[in-house]
């Protein structure tokens, strides 16, 4: 809303209609530069001798390189590759394998389940999803897999100062980013990944073709101009969403402090080379724990306060965690912050300020 004139876009009727861009892909170049340059100023990913495949959303991203890099795994092996993630993990992994149903695929649950087997078994082909910072809760996590058959997909998607320090520029072989959490404009379906592998990367280039001829032009340029306007601002809207996300996590801190009914994650905190200090995290969502055993339905006591979370189980945890969205309005976090408050408050022996 501060920029508002340098973030619009306007664009006239007859303007970029067909598929390609003047030199033949579906990237535009400016626009790769561009996120090259956004690396590079937060520190968020080294971009130097990688290639850069856009999606609609990370989403699209995702499972590209899934595909991607099971098929990139076929030749040693005629059984599907096994697709696993540690819990609590982002459902969506689970998802994809699921819906699209693809021979090439199985998914296979909790990663530690497989930490021992995977080297042992040397025809074990193995996909990793590593979230860092994870969703639902905000922690850097790193691959719990390793070996010849084990290939790591990072979903990036929070590395971003908003929501954790940044303690060095990602450099894995395959990172996944989104606009969505970014600036906030999910909407416009723009993600991209990083991609060491000139292979995996052509992979996936074929996905995006087959499976929607590219991104959207208009959506490339959206980005484009959102891009543009942050860079030209500095550390702007990165003060702006960290002081935000702080303050929001702080609150609900301080609220649940005084109970002993519910707890929130804790994240230690790390030095962050984009504010060059040692900050918290302040992530974009709270996994909260019911502490009690009668609480074991966590979502049906928040339910009850008015509170809409969202099951444990849906991120292959208990029942007896929550995760509740900080990534929403003000107004909204007022009004949670409020319904805790009460809930607290009529705790027995609750810890009175
Ligand atoms: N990865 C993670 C970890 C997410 O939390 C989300 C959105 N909730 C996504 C990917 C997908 O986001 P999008 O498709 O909008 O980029």
């Amino acid at each position: 809303m501060q920029h508002s004139t340098s973030s619009a876009l306007v664009v006239s009727g007859w303007h970029r209609m067909s598929y390609s861009f003047n030199d033949n892909t579906l990237i535009s170049q400016h626009l790769e530069s561009l996120i090259r340059k956004l690396h590079a100023f937060v520190g968020t990913a080294v971009t130097q001798e990688r290639y850069i495949v856009f999606g609609a959303g990370s989403t699209q991203v995702l499972s590209a390189a899934a595909y991607a890099l099971s098929l990139a795994n076929s030749s040693s092996s005629h059984s599907p590759t096994r697709v696993v993630a540690s819990v609590p993990y982002y459902v969506l992994y689970k998802q994809q394998v699921e819906y699209f149903n693809s021979e090439k695929f199985k998914y296979e649950g909790d990663a530690h389940t497989w930490r021992n087997r995977s080297e042992s078994d040397a025809s074990t082909n193995v996909i990793e999803f590593v979230t860092s910072p994870n969703n639902p809760d905000g922690l850097l996590n790193k691959a719990v897999l390793h070996g010849p058959n084990a290939k790591t997909i990072y979903d990036r998607a929070y590395y971003w100062p908003h929501f954790t320090p940044i303690p060095a520029p990602a450099d894995e072989d395959l990172m996944v980013f989104t606009l969505s959490k970014l600036t906030g404009h999910a909407g416009s379906r723009f993600g991209w990944a990083v991609v060491k592998d000139e292979t995996v990367f052509n992979k996936m280039v074929l996905h995006m073709q087959v499976n929607s001829i590219g991104v959207s032009k208009d959506t490339q340029l959206r980005a484009f101009k959102l891009l543009k306007a942050i860079l030209e601002e500095g550390t702007q809207i990165f003060d702006f969403a960290y002081q935000t996300m702080k303050s929001k996590w702080e609150r609900l801190g301080t609220t649940l402090s005084l109970s002993n009914r519910f707890s929130l994650q804790k994240i230690n905190p790390q030095y962050c080379f984009f504010y060059n200090k040692v900050r918290e995290s302040s992530p974009a969502y709270a996994w909260v724990k019911c502490e009690k055993e009668e609480d074991k339905g966590c979502y049906a006591v928040l339910k009850a306060a008015s509170i809409i979370g969202c099951k444990g189980n849906v991120f292959g945890s208990e029942d007896n965690y929550v995760r509740l969205s900080l990534v929403r309005s003000q107004d909204d976090l007022d009004i949670l912050i409020q319904r805790l408050q009460k809930l607290v408050s009529e705790e027995d022996g609750a810890i009175s300020m």
